[in-house]
């Protein structure tokens, strides 16, 4: 992992720091690498009245300090290290973070879910009158709820009713409700799980969209692309909603071989599942590699 803009990829001092091995701090001996993050904090517009001459004293601490205050990072007395130069990093790519990204995705996880809620009501509407589903619908339901058309064995897979159709539209809908509440349910900052993960929530939220969760390449790792971003929308969006979302037996990615053979009752609670049959619909078939935080996820 390495800072990634061409504004000081090149010094190595910056590099280290952007490691914590160890990071800037207060009168830093390395006068070019602090005039590097001086002017960096100046041309992303976090301080830009910030006087540049290479020398680390208050004003810069200070500088540091509101970077990890608009961003909601652990408060480390103005030292500059992995977490403030990561972001400066995204900023200087013109990245978006956290929170103003995820803003700008909620009408493309929208979309995917109003296909979703079109082609559940078209289902219910179908087993109601007794005509033939949409085989899309039934090919997203088996593949990502191991629901059935037909009665089958006990296991796996199990025949939809009514009750789970209404089950996953109630998500679905609540869903919509969280995002378009986005400013005040999303939030960005270091998830507790640390500044690799993308984004997290707990059970009613909000969900916290760390540096990782950014559209241009980082050194949080790669960029994200919008239908991955979407997908990580809604998988966070249910565990807003579903207390046993988290359970490590529910809680089973899309990529991991697993996810096809994980029973029905358990899918329904399965965050990956929602977004996976949202895209499923949307996409007209199952995406291949699928969205979300797996391989494909750069630029997709
Ligand atoms: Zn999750």
């Amino acid at each position: 992992m390495a800072l990634i803009s061409a504004f000081w990829n090149s010094n190595q001092r910056l590099q280290t720091a952007a490691e914590n091995h160890p990071p800037i701090r207060l009168f830093d001996a390395d006068k070019t690498a602090v005039t590097l993050l001086q002017q960096a904090m100046v041309d992303t517009g976090i301080a830009p009245a910030l006087q540049v001459d290479g020398i680390f004293g208050a004003k810069t601490a200070a500088a540091v300090r509101s970077v990890e205050t608009q961003f909601n990072m652990d408060p480390d007395e103005g030292v500059a290290g992995r977490q403030t130069l990561g972001i400066l990093d995204i900023l200087l790519q013109n990245g978006q973070l956290g929170r103003d990204l995820a803003q700008t995705d909620t009408p493309l996880a929208g979309q995917k879910i109003a296909a979703a809620v079109l082609a559940l009501n078209g289902l219910k509407t179908a087993l109601k009158n007794g005509t033939t589903p949409a085989t899309l619908t039934a090919d997203g339901l088996s593949t990502h709820f191991r629901l059935t058309l037909a009665p089958s064995a006990p296991g796996i897979t199990r025949q939809v009713t009514d009750a789970d159709i209404d089950a996953i539209l109630l998500r679905y809908n609540q869903l919509l409700g969280l995002f378009a509440a986005s400013g005040i349910r999303f939030r960005t900052g270091v998830p507790v799980n640390g500044i690799d993960t993308a984004a997290e929530a707990p059970l009613n939220g909000p969900i916290t969209f760390g540096p990782a969760f950014t559209n241009v390449d980082s050194h949080f790792g790669d960029r994200i692309g919008p239908h991955s971003r979407a997908a990580i929308l809604m998988h966070e969006g249910v565990h807003v909603f579903d207390g046993l979302s988290g359970n490590s037996n529910t809680h089973i990615s899309e990529f991991a071989p697993a996810y096809a053979t994980q029973p029905a009752d358990l899918s329904l609670h399965n965050p990956s599942s929602f977004a996976g049959f949202a895209a499923h619909i949307y996409n007209n078939g199952d995406p291949a590699p699928r969205f979300g935080l797996g391989p494909g996820a750069r630029g997709l």
